[in-house]
C-alpha cells in the first residue's frame, strides 16, 4: 500500500513537471533575464529624466529645454524617425504657450470724503491682463441679480455683488457682458480670499490661444461692513433677499488696480513614428507626458525641486522601452506614432494642441495607448483599465488581458483618473484612448503614492517600482502588435 502511494505520488510529480516543461508561458510575459535588461534601460531612462539637472521638467524652463532635448535623441536611438509630418519642424510639434502670474492688486473706495483702502486680507484683485486700471468708478450694488439687471444700470459701473457658494463666474461674465467694467464680488469667507492669493500668485500655464481675458476682485462682507457702516451693509444685505429688489447706487467710488506678469513662449511635444508597410492602413497611438512642475517648495525648503520620477518619467521610459521594442520586431502594416506631450501639468495642453494640429486625421487612429506615473506596482498586480466601456477596444483588450493572465484591477478606482490624464483629451474627440496601468489598479497599490509623494518634491526614483510597468510594458507591446498587425514578409 504504501509502496503504491508512492509510486502513484511519483507519477503525478513527474506528470505535472512534463506538463510545466511543455506549458507555454502566458503571452505577454518575458523571461527574468530580459525583464532584468528592461528594467535597467527604463531605470536608466527615469534616472535620468528625473536628475536634478532637468530642474522638474517645467516647460519654458532650462530643464523643460534640456528634456525635450534629451527625448528627442531618445527618439531617434531607439529607431523611431520624425512624426511631425511637418518638415520645417521635424521631432518637435511647437506649442505656443504663455504664462501668467498674478503680481499685485488694490482696492480702495472713496464714500463721501473718506478713502477706505482695503487690506489685503479683506480683498484681491486680479488681472490675467498686463495691467488693469479702474479710477473712480461709480459703485452700485446688485445683490445676488444678474439676469435681470438692466443694462443702463450697470453700463459704465463697478457692480457689487453677492458671492454664491460656488463662486461660479457665470454671473460676473454676464454682468460684464452688460458692460460693468468690473463686478466686485462679496464674499463671507476671508479663508476664500486667502485661497485665492495664494493659488494666483502661481504662475499659470496657458495655451497662447485659449489665454482669456480674466479681470476679477473680491471683498469680504466685514470689509464692506468696515467702509460702509455695519447697519447701511446688512440692510443691503437684507434687502436683496426682498422681492421686488432693483440695484441700489452705493453713492461711493472705487479704485481698482491688478496687474499681472506675462510672458509667451513655446514648448514641444516631442512625435515620433514607425512607419507602417500599408500606408492607407491607419494607425496607433503611444502618448506620455514629458513635463513635470519643476521648483514646487518654497524658497528656503531643503529640495525644492519637484523632479517627477514617476510623474512621468516613469511612463516617458516605458513608451522608449515599449517603441525599441516595437522598431526591432517590425515592420507592421499600420504606422506607430509616438508622442511625449508638453504642459501636461497645466491642464492636459499639450494633448489639446496635438489634437488642434495633428500629425495625421485624428480619424486615422484606431487606439491610443497613454502612459502616466505607471511606476507603482509589483510584478502580478491587476490593471487598472481607465477608459472602459468609451471605445471599440473593450473586447481585444480583454482578450489580450486573458491571455497574458492579467487580472482586471478596480473599476471605480481606474474611473477615477478618467479626465486626469492626457488620453481623455483624445476620447473626447473620438480617438478610442485609453490607459491600462497596475498603477491604476487598486487604491491599495496607488493611494499611497498620491497622497503623500504626487506632485511633491519627494517623486524621487525611490518611489519607482518597475515589476508591475514591465508587466503592463508587455501587455501593451502585444496590445499594439495585435492591433497594428504585423506585415507580412515580402514574397
Ligand atoms: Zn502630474
Amino acid at each position: 500500500m504504501r509502496t503504491r502511494a508512492r509510486l502513484a505520488l511519483g507519477l503525478a510529480a513527474l506528470a505535472s513537471a512534463l506538463l510545466a516543461a511543455c506549458a507555454k508561458p502566458p503571452l505577454a510575459s518575458a523571461p527574468k533575464a530580459e525583464r532584468d535588461a528592461i528594467a535597467a534601460r527604463i531605470g536608466q531612462d527615469i534616472a535620468t529624466l528625473a536628475s536634478d539637472e532637468f530642474g522638474g521638467r517645467k516647460p519654458g524652463t532650462r530643464g523643460g529645454e534640456r528634456t525635450v532635448d534629451y527625448l528627442t535623441q531618445r527618439f531617434e536611438e531607439v529607431g523611431l524617425t520624425s512624426g511631425t509630418n511637418d518638415p520645417g519642424n521635424p521631432w518637435r510639434a511647437p506649442v505656443a504657450l504663455t504664462s501668467v502670474r498674478f503680481d499685485s492688486g488694490r482696492i480702495e473706495f472713496m464714500i463721501e470724503d473718506r478713502i477706505i483702502a482695503l487690506t489685503d486680507e479683506e480683498a484681491l484683485a486680479g488681472t490675467t491682463r498686463q495691467r488693469e486700471l479702474i479710477a473712480e468708478g461709480e459703485m452700485i450694488f446688485v445683490g445676488n441679480e444678474a439676469e435681470s439687471v438692466p443694462v443702463e444700470s450697470v453700463m459704465g459701473k463697478v457692480v457689487v455683488m453677492l458671492a454664491d457658494r460656488s463662486l461660479n463666474p457665470e454671473r460676473r461674465i454676464l454682468l460684464e457682458s452688460k458692460q460693468a467694467i468690473a463686478v466686485l464680488l462679496v464674499t463671507d469667507d476671508a479663508a476664500i480670499v486667502r485661497g485665492i492669493r495664494e493659488d494666483s500668485s502661481r504662475d499659470r500655464i496657458a495655451l497662447a490661444s485659449e489665454l482669456e481675458d480674466v479681470f476679477f476682485s473680491i471683498v469680504t462682507h466685514d470689509a464692506m461692513a468696515r467702509a460702509f457702516g455695519a447697519q447701511r451693509w446688512s440692510d443691503l444685505v437684507l434687502s436683496a433677499q426682498k422681492e421686488g429688489f432693483s440695484p441700489i447706487d452705493l453713492a461711493a467710488k472705487a479704485n481698482i488696480e491688478a496687474s499681472s506678469v506675462r510672458r509667451d513662449f513655446t514648448s514641444f511635444n516631442i512625435v515620433g513614428r514607425l512607419a507602417g508597410t500599408r500606408p492607407d492602413a491607419k494607425a496607433v497611438l503611444l502618448m506620455a507626458h514629458w513635463d513635470h512642475l519643476g521648483l514646487c517648495a518654497p524658497a528656503g525648503a531643503a529640495d525644492r525641486i519637484c523632479n517627477g520620477a514617476n510623474d512621468n518619467a516613469s511612463g516617458v521610459a516605458v513608451m522608449l522601452e515599449l517603441a525599441q521594442r516595437l522598431a526591432d520586431k517590425g515592420p507592421f502594416e499600420r504606422d506607430i506614432y509616438v508622442v511625449a506631450t508638453t504642459a501636461e501639468e497645466a491642464g492636459l495642453l499639450g494633448a489639446q494642441a496635438f489634437v488642434a494640429n495633428p500629425p495625421l486625421p485624428l480619424t486615422s487612429l484606431v487606439a491610443a495607448f497613454n502612459f502616466d506615473t505607471v511606476a507603482l506596482a509589483e510584478a502580478g498586480a491587476p490593471v487598472g483599465f481607465v477608459g472602459e466601456g468609451r471605445t471599440p477596444l473593450d473586447p481585444i483588450i480583454f482578450e489580450t488581458l486573458l491571455a497574458a493572465e492579467r487580472a482586471l484591477g478596480n473599476r471605480d478606482y481606474a474611473e477615477s483618473f478618467l479626465r486626469r490624464q492626457d488620453a481623455w483629451v483624445l476620447l473626447q474627440k473620438g480617438v478610442p484612448a485609453v490607459m491600462l496601468s497596475s498603477a491604476r489598479g487598486s487604491e491599495i497599490t496607488a493611494g499611497p503614492y498620491f497622497e503623500s509623494d504626487y506632485h511633491s518634491p519627494s517623486d524621487e526614483v525611490d518611489t519607482i517600482r518597475l515589476g508591475g510597468a514591465i508587466d503592463d510594458l508587455l501587455l501593451h507591446e502585444e496590445l499594439v502588435k495585435r492591433l497594428a498587425v504585423p506585415a507580412l514578409p515580402a514574397p
